[in-house]
């Protein structure tokens, strides 16, 4: 269990910041977040601190979406959303504010004008073919 001095979300963990907690396990803390989408948003972060997907130990990667699983709908039942996003920023660039990996559970009501997406973009030509083949050999490469 690696434990970030600086980390907002490793001093959750370890109870030196205050936090609405709804779910706790051995690898697993969720708590409301403290500025939500709508209300009863809430993170799922594992208790370790790594970045993201990509560093995330595979126990608590599994951890992490087991407890989502559980949580969510227990949210919608409280809040009596119709669903949820499940949404996890990973990187400054997509919008990643606490370096410390987490799933977000967003629950979402009809009409409640929540913009987590933007435009979509299509592609040209041979563009998405290229980019198919692309990321297939990227993961061919790590896997080898
Ligand atoms: P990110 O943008 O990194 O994916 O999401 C970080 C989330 O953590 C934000 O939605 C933000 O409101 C929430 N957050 C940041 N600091 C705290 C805190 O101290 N307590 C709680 N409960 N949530 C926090
Ligand atoms: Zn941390």
């Amino acid at each position: 269990m690696e434990f970030d001095n600086h980390c907002v979300f490793c001093k959750i963990i370890a109870g030196e910041i205050p936090a609405a907690k709804i779910y706790e396990d051995d690898k697993v803390l969720s708590f409301l977040d403290i500025a939500p989408f709508n209300f009863g948003h809430a993170l799922v972060i594992p208790k370790t601190h790594c970045h993201g997907i990509s560093d995330l130990p595979d126990d608590y990667r599994d951890a992490i979406f087991a407890a989502a699983a559980k949580i969510a709908p227990a949210i919608m039942r409280a809040t009596g959303a119709l669903g949820f996003n499940l949404l996890m920023n990973n990187g400054q660039v997509a919008g990643q504010e606490v370096p410390h990996a987490h799933l977000h559970i967003i629950p979402r009501f009809v009409d409640d004008k929540v913009l987590l997406g933007a435009s979509q973009k299509q592609y040209q030509g041979s563009e998405l073919a290229e980019m198919q083949a692309k990321i297939q050999e990227k993961i061919a490469a790590r896997n080898a």
